[in-house]
């Protein structure tokens, strides 16, 4: 099959299979060949065959394929929102709104739009003496894209990174988390029905040592999503063989309330925010900052909004909060909690396990009497924990959301969107919304992308498309049979000629510079050359 590459006998202690496990029952629901490490430069290899021939085609063809993967997404989005759920936890609602949409959205999107933003563009020049050029950027695929994802959004954010890079002409290995397996099979199996050539898009199954083979294999760019501790990794991986790489990693993501801020709107959206995907999304609202004049009133709303959510199995149609995708996540959650505790927060809602309901479940928790020294507010959580910290003004409200090693998304709720736009600026944040949040994830035009330790580079938007393509300038003379003024053949008329040039180019006011023209003209204009 073309989407699984795993040719090479395995050594005797290598990971030959990965198990697919339900996060709600811990039940083993599928088990997938592992690759072994060993073959990465063969697959590595094999997709550079795959994409010279791509690459050839014309960009219509690419943009063809796209909205055939559009409509085989469509086709089968029921099963994929299903794989989604039962493989990460995630309320089907979720899996449908952020998964499939992204996926079909993304694949549609860049059907329609990647003609307009690869079309070279005309580079016009300034300076008189090169204004018989005429120069355009081209842009061309890099050669293979390797794609690094997690398990938190298995099925959008690798879609939603590949598309781009096979419309670029580019040909893709993806190795999707070993929590998820079998959405990163989908993944492959979807770009095969949809036509897509062999070896263009291939799948690699397995753990952080498959992950490193790739990197080692030297595709030309790696895409990475996943934790600051991994991406440190990668990046060092990457600069050893001085391959570029994006790298999409955590988030602290605040939520400044204002004073003036719709209540009831802004305490709905910070219990979705905190709580969608169990929290375990890298823009999850994990602080508020709100104005202490409406702070009781504000959290009051959020504790009875977090314990009217209805936990349980992803695919029972009521519920809202899954489970987390491990045990080890649950305890890290707890941690924090055990140390905020320490230092004097209160849990008002949550903050215990819910073993009833299956070994990964944990409820919704509100947490207040805050403060930066916690792990709680410094270390990205992951998990369905909201702290909520009162602030004298929106100055303060800043301050401390800036205060922190990462810089991913933030939000803004006033009514006063003059005043949010003013506030956005001031955050240090890959992106802000006014009045809403984590939705732009969802926005195609929207670039998504961190600062610090959240990472560099962008995925989504013409940003993300223009990650996976190389600039080439091209510059064609029109005066093909002229030799240049600033050719050997120096002399004192040159010398001359070169500072009349300088005066009439940048000296200041018109009267001079148009004195200096016709001296400067002689350079253009001269004889002795060679
Ligand atoms: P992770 O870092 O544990 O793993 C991510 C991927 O890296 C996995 O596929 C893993 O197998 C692979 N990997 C592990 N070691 C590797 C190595 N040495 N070399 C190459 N690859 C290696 O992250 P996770 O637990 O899967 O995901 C959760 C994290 O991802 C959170 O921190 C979250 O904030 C972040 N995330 C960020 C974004 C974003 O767009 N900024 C989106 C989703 C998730």
């Amino acid at each position: 099959m073309q989407t699984t590459a795993q040719d090479a006998p395995t050594k005797a202690n290598q990971v030959t299979h990965l198990e697919s496990l339900d996060p709600a029952t811990g039940e083993v629901i599928g088990r997938f060949e592992a690759t072994p490490p060993e073959n990465l430069p063969l697959i590595v290899e094999r997709a550079r065959e795959a994409q010279k021939k791509w690459a050839a085609r014309p960009l219509r063809e690419r943009c063809a394929l796209l909205r055939r993967l559009r409509d085989v997404l469509f086709a089968r989005r029921a099963e994929i929102a299903e794989v989604v759920t039962r493989e990460s936890g995630k309320p089907r609602i979720e899996a449908l709104f952020s998964d499939v949409t992204v996926a079909i959205d993304t694949a549609g999107h860049y059907a329609r739009c990647a003609p307009r933003l690869l079309r070279p563009e005309r580079v016009p020049h300034h300076n008189l003496a090169v204004k018989a050029k005429s120069a355009w950027l081209e842009y061309e695929p890099y050669g293979v894209i390797g794609i690094i994802s997690p398990w938190n959004y298995p099925f959008a954010i690798p879609v939603g990174e590949i598309v781009p890079a096979v419309v670029a002409g580019n040909a893709v290995v993806l190795k999707p988390s070993e929590l998820t397996p079998w959405c990163g099979a989908l993944v492959g199996e979807i770009f095969e029905q949809a036509g897509f050539p062999r070896d263009l898009v291939q799948v690699v199954q397995g753990g952080g040592e498959v992950g490193a083979a790739l990197v080692d294999a030297r595709p030309d760019k790696i895409i990475f999503t996943g934790s600051v501790v991994t991406g440190r990794r990668v990046a060092e991986a990457c600069a050893r063989h001085l391959i570029p790489s994006v790298l999409e990693l955590g988030g602290k993501d605040a939520m400044i309330v204002l004073a003036d801020a719709d209540l009831d709107v802004a305490s709905s959206a910070a219990v979705w925010g905190s709580f969608t995907n169990c929290g375990q999304a890298c823009v999850s609202v994990e602080r508020i900052y709100v104005e202490r004049g409406v702070a009781e009133k504000f959290t009051d709303l959020c504790v009875a909004k977090t314990q009217r959510l209805k936990l349980g199995h992803g695919l029972d149609a009521d519920t809202e909060v899954g489970p987390m995708i491990r045990e080890s996540q649950v305890a890290r959650v707890e941690e924090q909690l055990r140390d905020a505790r320490a230092r004097g927060a209160r849990v008002l809602s949550g903050g215990q396990r819910r073993a009833d309901l299956g070994p990964c479940f944990f409820e919704p928790t509100l947490v207040t009497g805050v403060d930066h020294s916690m792990r709680l507010m410094q270390e990205e959580t992951f998990g369905p924990v909201l702290a909520i910290s009162a602030v004298e003004n929106a100055g303060e409200a800043v301050r401390l959301a800036n205060d922190s090693e990462f810089g991913l998304a933030a939000s803004v709720w006033t009514r006063d969107t003059r005043r949010g736009k003013g506030i956005a600026s001031r955050l240090k944040s890959g992106a802000v919304m006014v009045n809403d949040a984590l939705s732009y994830f969802g926005i195609c035009e929207a670039p998504h992308g961190g600062r610090g330790a959240s990472g560099w580079g962008h995925t989504h938007s013409r940003l993300g498309l223009m990650e996976l393509v190389q600039v080439k300038y091209v510059d064609v003379d029109r005066l093909a049979r002229w030799p240049k003024s600033w050719w050997f053949g120096y002399d004192q008329e040159l010398s001359v000629a070169a500072d009349a040039f300088l005066e009439a180019m940048f000296a200041p006011g018109w009267r001079r510079r148009l004195a200096s023209l016709r001296g400067a003209l002689k350079t253009v204009f001269r004889g002795h050359r060679i």
